[in-house]
Parts: structure tokens; sequence; C-alpha cells
């Protein structure tokens, strides 16, 4: 009787509340004061989109700046990892991730640091000894950096404590600096002159699933195979590089720890997916509701990719950060559009996206008011962007059933994401689901390309066009090449462009011309047009030295800065003869016979010697 309430109790599921709660509460009592988590959007530093870990905020002080809350941190903070969306879709990898984390300025060390983790997991979550495994770092003989003895002892008389005896090869485990040490520059070698760094030591727990020889003869704390799982990694900055290279120990000894909340909360549950925790798990069951489907077999995938990428979402809406095309925003237009793929092939009711961030404010309102705060507009801002990208996927996904026979070019497919809005991951999705290859070196030169001749500024030129790449609106961008290239033949050479804008509705040319166009000359202009549309010319793209393209005559906007290498559309036939060439940045369409009919609807004045024209494709 006694022996199975014991069981009962160690086999409690523990909420991520309940940890979190516990464990700032430890470390509060260990003379630790909490504080809050920083935004997800880092402040005051450039270089990173988003804050990836518990130490990115504190860096300042560990590199000894003073805290004003002094020598003894703890918080749980938000993180996000961009570099992860690939790989979500297993049990473990997640996006978005609270880290808990404790600090100590040049106080306590090695000793304090894993005698209180060890008896934070083991007597506060109630994780059993025997599925813990240890790594330490094995030294530098190279740069005379000693292996950590230290640590090795204390765990040694840590595990003690629970009756293991645990030896080296078989509880703890050594790996080197590519493992085991920790600096801003990684390993020893890589370290400038008086930059501090230490070795670090993890904690590792056993799900005991069966290894996979896949990943190696012997299985081990850092296998891939999914039966360890890290769950924290204490780090101990006690050394300093030296101006010849050598390192020396510190006057000021710091610790930094950070722990994977999901994962404690996972290994308290004794089960390797992170996907069942509770937070995770109430957004699986709304998706399971929404979609009528359960959460197993190969419908996991698609489960956990929903369920991660809308908490991703619904976190970077509540710091602020809303669905756009440029840096942060993007990536929150990737997380909601992937997941929507992904809601699809569930068979998920469309339209109800909003309703899955309810159970996400529900779980970590509490914790992180500022999710409640915005509760409106984050139901608002995911339901718009979901019906946005079904307007966009519908048309892309006809351009890629043409494509998808053999395989994905690069060119292919950057021009889905170009003119389609169509994320690259989504791409990759539908490629794995068909079984063809996607060339993605190829798209990613092809998205540097862009994005250098974005910078030498060919982009600004159609401001308020280009930013919307809606298919509607790319037909008219390049029936605006036509159009220029036709008045320019009809009335004259002085024609150029004075200013254009673009919608999914229409088109409007800016042009100098000196008097009002006749009826006679719109007629002959929109034929011409037309005329174009229906020899079916290609829309090539080219790069080249800007002074090359003035020579050839390319069409550039007036005001308008370029870089040394530019971008030209040119709009040929068959044989090579061309009708249009500017100076342009894109998106186009790849033939003119996909425009249909072209009608200029109004003509107006818009300043002494500039003319303007309206027009639509119908
Ligand atoms: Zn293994
Ligand atoms: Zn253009």
């Amino acid at each position: 009787m006694t022996l199975i309430y014991l069981l009962c109790i160690h086999l409690r599921n523990m909420t991520s509340r309940e940890i979190r709660d516990l464990y700032l509460k430890f470390f509060q009592e260990r003379g630790h004061h909490i504080i809050p988590s920083a935004a997800l959007v880092p402040e005051n530093d450039p270089t990173t989109l988003f804050t990836g870990s518990g130490m990115q905020p504190l860096i300042p002080y560990l590199l000894g700046q003073k805290h004003p809350l002094g020598t003894r941190l703890c918080d749980s903070q938000k993180c996000f990892r961009a570099d992860d969306i690939e790989e979500v879709g297993d049990n473990r990898h997640t996006t978005f991730f609270e880290m808990l984390g404790n600090w100590s300025f040049g106080d306590y060390f090695k000793e304090e640091q894993l005698s209180w983790f060890f008896e934070f997991l083991t007597e506060k979550v109630g994780l059993d000894a025997n599925r813990l495994y240890v790594t330490v770092f094995s030294g530098d003989a190279k740069n005379n950096i000693s292996k950590d003895e230290e640590a090795v002892a204390i765990w040694k008389r840590l595990f003690a404590q629970k009756g293991i005896d645990a030896k080296e090869g078989e509880r703890i485990f050594y790996y080197d600096a590519k493992k085991n040490w920790w600096s801003r520059a990684g390993v020893p070698e890589k370290m400038p002159a008086g930059e501090p760094g230490g070795p670090d030591s993890e904690v590792f727990y056993d799900f005991q699933t069966p290894h996979n020889k896949e990943f190696g003869q012997q299985c081990h704390p850092n296998c891939d195979c999914g039966r360890f799982l890290e769950i924290g990694n204490s780090v101990f900055m006690e050394y300093k590089k030296r101006e010849d290279g050598s390192f020396e120990k510190l006057a000021q000894r710091n610790v930094d720890f950070g722990g994977g909340l999901e994962r404690i909360c996972a290994a308290s549950n004794n089960d390797g997916d992170v996907f069942k925790i509770d937070t995770l798990h109430a957004v699986i069951q709304k998706i399971e509701e929404l979609s009528g489907g359960s959460y197993s077999g190969n419908r996991q995938r698609s489960f956990r990719v929903v369920a991660d990428h809308i908490r991703g979402a619904v976190f970077m809406i509540g710091d602020g950060v809303l669905p756009s095309n440029t840096d942060r925003g993007y990536f929150v237009r990737r997380l909601l559009r992937r997941a929507v793929r992904h809601a699809d092939v569930l068979g998920m009711k469309q339209g109800m996206f909003g309703e899955l961030a309810l159970p996400i404010i529900e779980s970590y309102g509490d914790q992180y008011p500022e999710l409640r705060r915005n509760e409106n507009l984050m139901k608002e801002t995911i339901q718009k962007e979901e019906a946005r990208f079904r307007e966009t996927l519908a048309n892309g996904l006809k351009e890629f059933a043409k494509l998808s026979h053999k395989g994905i070019s690069g060119k292919e497919a950057f021009d889905l994401y170009q003119s389609y809005g169509f994320p690259f991951e989504v791409t990759l999705d539908l490629a794995r689901e068909k079984g063809v290859a996607v060339d993605e070196k190829g798209f990613q030169d092809e998205l540097k390309r862009h994005q250098e001749i974005s910078r030498a500024g060919v982009e600004k030129k159609f401001r308020g066009g280009l930013a919307d790449t809606k298919k509607e609106t790319v037909r008219l961008h390049t029936a605006h090449h036509l159009l220029l290239a036709a008045l320019r033949q009809v009335l004259g050479s002085h024609v150029h462009q004075r200013g254009s804008n673009i919608t999914a509705e229409r088109l409007r040319i800016d042009f100098s011309h000196p008097a009002k166009m006749t009826v006679k000359e719109t007629k002959q202009v929109e034929d011409l047009v037309n005329q174009k549309i229906q020899e079916h010319l290609d829309m090539v793209r080219k790069e080249m030295p800007k002074e090359e393209a003035m020579k050839l005559g390319a069409e550039m906007e007036f005001g308008v800065k370029y870089g040394d290498v530019v971008s030209v559309y040119v709009a040929q036939d068959k044989e090579g003869n061309v009708f249009s060439k500017e100076f342009c940045g894109g998106p186009h369409v790849t033939n003119t016979g996909e425009l249909g009919h072209f009608k200029i609807v109004k003509e107006e004045a818009v300043s002494a010697g500039i003319r303007r024209l309206r027009a639509v494709l119908e």
C-alpha cells in the first residue's frame, strides 16, 4: 500500500507553471533576486533579432558591470530561436521556449551551483537521480587548460548521496571545448585577448528509450537518438585570455545557468515528447477539437508545427512584433503561414486560427501579462494573416503543381517566394510531401542576390507597389513596363517616368509629356500594349554594372539613386528583340501572355509637363 502511494507521488506530472514557480522560489530562498523576463526583441542590441537565451540580456553584468539588484539573480526568460524553425516537428525542438536562469556575479561558484541544481531536480521536481547523467569539460592541452576535476568531484559526491557510484564514462562524461566550453566567441582558439570564458557542465535526463545505431555505435548523453535530453547547463566563467594567448584565472568568477523549462517538465512527465507538457498540450487539444483528428501517428508532426508556431507568434505579437515582410515581422509571418499550411494538412476548420491563441494566453497570461493585454490584437492579427495567406496560397499552389514534377530549382523556389508570398519553408514542406528535391542553396543564393540588389536602392522605385507581391500586383507591374515603353514609342523619347504606384487593382504612372494625350494617342498606346501581351514576350532579369545599363538605354526613374550593380528587366521576344528595358528589382510575370487585356481608364494632368495615367488589366 505504502509503496503504491509513493509511486503515485513520483509519477505525478508537474505543470510548467509549478516548475517555474518552484524554481524561482528555490533560488529566492537562496538569496537570489527574481528579475522579470526581458522582451523577445532585445533592447540596445542591433546584432541579433531575438532574445535567444537567459544570459543574453545579462551579458554586460557577466563582463563586469555592477547589477543594481546585487550579485545573485534568477528568472524565467522568454526565448526565440529563429534557426530552429526547420527543426520543429520532432518531439523536442521548439522555436519559442522559456529558459530558467540563475546567476552569480563574483559570488558563489561550482560547489553551490551544482549542489543546488541537483537538489532542485531531485528534491523539488522529484526526478529519479538514476535517470540523470552529467557532462564536464575534458580540458584543452593546447591552451594549457586543465579538465574540470573540481566539477567531477562535486558530482561524485552528489550522486553518492543518492547511493549512486558515479563513474567517469558511465555517469559522468567528458567532452571537449566544442561541447563543454562557453565564451562569446566560442572555443578557446577563437577568443580574442581579454575575453572571459570557461568550462560548463550539463545535466541530461535519460528517457531510457532504445538507442538508434544510425547515430553511432554507443549511446551517450550527447547522442542525437532521442534517449537523452539536456535539461540544464551551468557555465563557470573563470578564465580570461591573455595577450600572449595563454589563459589566466579571473579574479571575479561568475556562474551562468540556463535550464529548459519545457524539457524539465518533459522529464518530470518521464515522456520525451515536450508537446505533451501542459502548456503545449492545451494547444494540441484545441487543434484536435478544431480538426476532429487526434494527436497520433504521422499527423504528430503537423500538430507540433502548428502548436509551436502559434505559440511563437503569440509571444512575438505580445512583444509588439506584427507580421510583415521585413526582418522580425517576417518571422511572425513565416510562423503563421507555415502553421496554416500544417493546419490544412490536419483538416482544421478554416478561419479558426485566432482561436488557437486562447489556450496559450490562458496558460501563460499570469506569468506574462503582456499576452492578456494584447488579447484582441492577437486574435485579430492572426485571423487577418490567415485570410491573407489563403489568398496567396491558392495561387501559389497552382504554380507549385506546375513546377513540382522533377524537382524545384533555386530560381523557381525564389519566384514562388517572391511572386506568391510563398514562404520557403512551405515550398520545402510541399516538396517533402511530394517526394521531390528543392535546390536550397540555389534559393539562398537567389535570395542573397536579391537582397544585395535591394540594398542598391532599386527597390525604392516601386514604393507601395513592390512590397506587395500579390499576383495581381505583379501582373500590373509588368503591364507598367509595357506601358512606359509604349508611351515612348507613340509619344516620343522625351517621355520618362516621373512617379508610379501599383496596387492589386490598378496601376498609375506619372510621366513627362507637355500636352494632354488625344483620344487617338491613348488608343494607340493601349493597342500597342495589348499587341505586346499577345506576342508573349519573355520578362528577363539581367544584372549588370550601372554604366552598362545606362549605355543600353534602360529607363531609370528620375531622382532615384542606384548602386553600382543594378537589376534590369527586359521584355523581349524569342528572337531577342527588345521592346522594353528598365532598371527594376521586380518581381514580374515570366511571360507577358499572362497579363490578359490592358485598358487605360483615366488620363489627367499632375503638374506642368507631367501627365498621369491610370490603367487596369481585365
Ligand atoms: Zn543514442
Ligand atoms: Zn519594374
